[in-house]
């Protein structure tokens, strides 16, 4: 397969999980003899863990905790900075190539693991997301410890915030209907376009809970994957018209060595929708070699070979020696990379995002020993999203 274009560098988003052990008011940590870097402020007391690995960090429950622990570590050391990684938890290689990017670039990183519900719509998996605490914090753990290890990076991986819904959404149950009341973030019109178009609330959750986030740790950076890219340029324009106090940084996609980009949801395809799914990273990096080889601008020359995206016509793929797999194309956009707007023709000195939705559909029948994805997965629908940069060209 062609190489991937190099992505810019430029931002997904955070959550909660109502499942969360036994819900400590407060921080959990360890501080090891010998440690490089401090984990904690000694200002804070230590709580017994409910968990091993949570033993190796800060975990805080409530917006007051750790709103007092950053202010306390600034207050103890000037100039001290701090990153945010906003997340889902279920957290992958994806996930840690931004804590990575954090710890590099900034003192301390709180990583924030809160499944937001307001994103989801009614029909949509919110009970059924991925929630794997323990096994986010081993990851985290076993990261923290890599980038100690290899010196690689300036800063430590200190802080959990993992809330509950009540600390988040105050005053209000968070809604997922349309109309709901509550207080919430729109950015238009770019919170309604693509992923938009089907999840219309999708990016007044994402918006809402980040202003949030931000509001709560104040970090000096957020960090986001260019995975979701409709989202890092919401982020973005969020954060340049309310004035927001941070720097947002999006960091590439990870991507599977077939080219499949990372994602929390993966885990429900199963071998043959897995296989099935490479077709959309590859027809998109087909479109992107025509824009870097060929220099070809034109949206219609450019999209021309993308399966059909007529929301009403299915495909259908044999993937041996399973059977058959159904999707649909959900969209395929070129669009300019701040509006998100469609455009007719890249403008090199600009370049564009090139991005698609698929959904792959339930398997009609198993075969004996098939992988049938977790959580019962081959039932249900798994949306897939992607998209790549086509750069600026001179
Ligand atoms: P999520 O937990 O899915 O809400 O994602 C949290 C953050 O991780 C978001 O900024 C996502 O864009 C980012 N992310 C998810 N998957 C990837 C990936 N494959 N590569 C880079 N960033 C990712």
């Amino acid at each position: 397969m062609s190489t991937w274009i190099q992505e810019l560098p430029t931002l997904r988003l955070a959550c909660q999980t109502l499942h969360i052990g036994s819900i400590q008011p407060s921080i959990t940590r360890r501080v090891r003899t010998g440690d490089r870097r401090a984990r904690g402020s000694s200002l804070f007391h230590r709580m017994k863990s409910s968990s091993p690995h949570q033993a190796d960090f800060n975990v805080f429950r409530s917006v007051a905790d750790i709103r007092q622990y950053v202010k306390g570590r600034r207050a103890q050391r000037p100039g001290h900075t701090f990153g945010l990684v906003p997340t889902m938890g279920a957290l992958h290689q994806g996930h840690l190539a931004l804590a990575t990017a954090a710890a590099k670039e900034n003192d301390e990183v709180v990583v924030s693991i809160y499944v937001n519900p307001t994103q989801f719509g009614v029909k949509e998996d919110l009970s059924s997301y991925p929630r794997t605490f323990d096994s986010d914090l081993q990851k985290l753990a076993k990261l923290r410890e890599a980038l100690e290890d290899s010196g690689e990076a300036h800063g430590n991986i200190s802080c959990i915030f993992a809330p509950t819904t009540q600390e988040i959404y105050p005053t209000l149950p968070p809604t997922s209907e349309p109309e709901g009341h509550g207080s919430f973030v729109t950015i238009a019109p770019m919170g309604s376009l693509l992923e938009g178009a089907t999840r219309p609330v999708f990016f007044r959750g994402v918006a809402t809970v980040c202003m949030k986030l931000f509001n709560i740790v104040s970090a000096d950076r957020v960090y986001f994957g260019q995975k979701d890219g409709q989202q890092a340029a919401l982020i973005k324009r969020m954060v340049q018209d309310f004035h927001l106090d941070t720097e947002v940084r999006v960091l590439p996609t990870t991507r599977e060595a077939d080219g499949l980009a990372m994602s929390s949801r993966n885990v429900y395809l199963g071998t043959r929708r897995r296989q099935a799914a490479i077709i959309l990273p590859h027809r998109l990096q087909a479109i992107a070699n025509k824009y870097v080889q060929y220099g070809e601008c034109d949206r219609h020359k450019l999209l021309k070979d993308f399966p059909n995206c007529d929301p009403d016509q299915d495909h259908s793929r044999i993937i041996e020696p399973y059977g058959p797999v159904s999707f649909r194309m959900d969209y395929v956009s070129l669009a300019d990379l701040d509006t998100m707007q469609e455009i007719d023709k890249v403008d090199k000195s600009k370049g564009a995002i090139l991005s698609a939705a698929m959904i792959m559909f339930p398997l009609e029948n198993s075969q004996p020993n098939e992988n049938l994805g977790e959580s019962g997965g081959a039932q249900r629908n798994v949306r897939l999203i992607d998209n790549i940069i086509l750069p600026r060209q001179p």
